[in-house]
């Protein structure tokens, strides 16, 4: 096994390339539209300006970088992504210009390995190539972290699906073309056995969108991006099942993955645009006749953002690394990534909070961009499972194969130990002695 942290310069030459962009072209909508819904709404005020963006990704190649040749991507594989995504992750639009947003991008995944040629020709190829976006619809009022408590229903009558319940949380509902929607198919038994993916065009008579949740406390109430659906009597053909019946766990498993892994790549962006933030103020702002930088209390929060950076980062591309190597979920990439994901709040935690109070009463303001970061300090500890749950599947991994001490003591008990190293060394040291 090879360790290698170069890159091609080729490709370098393309993240060169892709970081001014970002900086230049991109990073400027983020001060023009700050809606919710803005960098996802195909009809949205941003768009005239986002769709000339693409076009020019789409020139250089570097158009849904996440995909297979086989679906118009570069197969670039998932460091190189990495790479990519911390560049993308440094601006809320960057994803949609580059075509890789959530959930678009495990939503393309599915379609792209569960879809039937007709669900393929109508959805994927459309939200291939950034003409619309989706929603994925799992989670409900009343259960989030454990499918087993989901209740949404589906029962075929006819050739139909009929769908009721409710779901919580459906990002960009409220914009897309179409809802993946979990729903339970066969309540007699587990959850992992009897859901099914059904897809859910926008609008369906029978589904509605009952307020569009926002994250944060100071957005009006209904005016997010986070739809809570209520679905009563809603109808969808009986064609519209992604993947097959039953297994709607499977397929939803098959997509969470790399959703995680992606999030973290696109952390590793804003964690180093924190971190060039608090430079830039500890060098520029004075205090006792100094800079803040020379003081040795700001110089140790500058060194520690530096290393948890490194650290978490080299995390991420080791769990990409291992997903490349295996060529999918196998069970060293779902420990890492895991380990990943659970690390993920920390670390913002601990750096976004170090760039806030380095600024003082302006880090606490909306005049830069750090508050916004804040709120990803919560959000990356609930989305997609809660830490907890991926700290026990990454012990439980762990633990898998450790075996029990053989008697009272445990094997590393020193005065056990050193008889037996006694022992072993016996001839060499009754020579010694002699
Ligand atoms: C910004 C954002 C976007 C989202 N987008 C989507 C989306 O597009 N589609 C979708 O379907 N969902 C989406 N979600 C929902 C997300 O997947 C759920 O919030 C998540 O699965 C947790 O479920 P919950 O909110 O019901 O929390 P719960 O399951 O109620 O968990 C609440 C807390 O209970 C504790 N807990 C839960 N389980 C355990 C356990 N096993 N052991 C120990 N403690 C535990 C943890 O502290 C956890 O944070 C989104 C959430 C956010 C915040």
């Amino acid at each position: 096994m090879s360790w290698d942290f170069s890159t091609e310069p080729e490709f370098q030459a393309e993240l060169d390339w892709m970081r001014e962009f970002v900086r230049e072209e991109v990073e400027p909508l983020d001060l023009v539209f700050r809606g919710p819904a803005d960098p996802f709404d195909p009809h949205g005020a941003a768009r005239p300006i986002i769709r000339p963006l693409q076009q020019v990704v789409k020139r250089r190649g570097l158009w849904a970088c996440h995909l297979g040749p086989e679906l118009g991507g570069k197969g670039f594989g998932q460091v190189k992504l990495g790479l990519i995504n911390e560049i993308l992750g440094r601006s809320r639009f960057a994803p949609v210009v580059f075509g890789t947003q959530a959930p678009d991008t495990g939503n393309a995944e599915i379609l792209a390995r569960f879809g039937t040629h007709d669900q393929k020709a109508q959805y994927l190829q459309p939200l291939l190539d950034g003409d619309i976006v989706s929603c994925y619809s799992m989670t409900e009022p009343q259960a989030g972290s454990d499918p087993g408590e989901f209740t949404c229903l589906a029962r075929r009558d006819g050739d139909e699906w009929v769908i009721d319940g409710e779901k919580w949380f459906a990002s960009h509902a409220c914009v897309a073309e179409f809802l993946i929607v979990m729903a339970i198919t066969d309540p007699d038994v587990a959850v992992h056995e009897g859901s099914t993916m059904l897809i859910v065009p926008n609008p369906t008579p029978g589904m509605e969108i009952v307020r569009n949740t926002a994250v944060g406390p100071r957005d009006e109430i209904g005016s997010g991006v986070h739809g809570y659906i209520r679905f009563s009597d809603c109808r969808v053909p009986a064609a519209n099942a992604l993947g097959p019946v039953g297994e709607g766990f499977k397929v939803a498993q098959s997509r969470l993955g790399g959703g995680r892994i992606h999030h973290a790549m696109r952390t590793v962006g804003m964690l180093s645009k924190a971190l060039d933030m608090m430079c830039e103020r500890v060098v520029s702002r004075r205090t006792k006749g100094e800079r803040l930088a020379d003081k040795q209390m700001v110089q140790e929060k500058i060194a520690d953002s530096y290393t948890q950076i490194l650290q978490f980062r080299l995390h991420v591309l080791y769990a990409a690394w291992l997903l490349d190597r295996d060529q999918g979920y196998s069970r060293a990439v779902r420990r890492e990534i895991s380990a990943v994901k659970a690390a993920m709040p920390g670390v913002l935690k601990d750096v976004v909070y170090r760039a806030l109070h380095l600024h003082g009463s302006l880090g606490m303001s909306n005049e830069t961009p750090l508050m916004d970061m804040w709120q990803y300090v919560p959000e990356m500890g609930i989305v997609d499972g809660p830490t907890e749950v991926h700290k026990v599947s990454v012990a439980r991994d762990i633990l898998r194969h450790v075996e029990p001490s053989p008697g009272v003591f445990p094997t590393y008990h020193v005065p056990t130990a050193r008889e037996a190293a006694l022992r072993k060394f016996a001839q060499v040291l009754e020579t010694q002695e002699a």
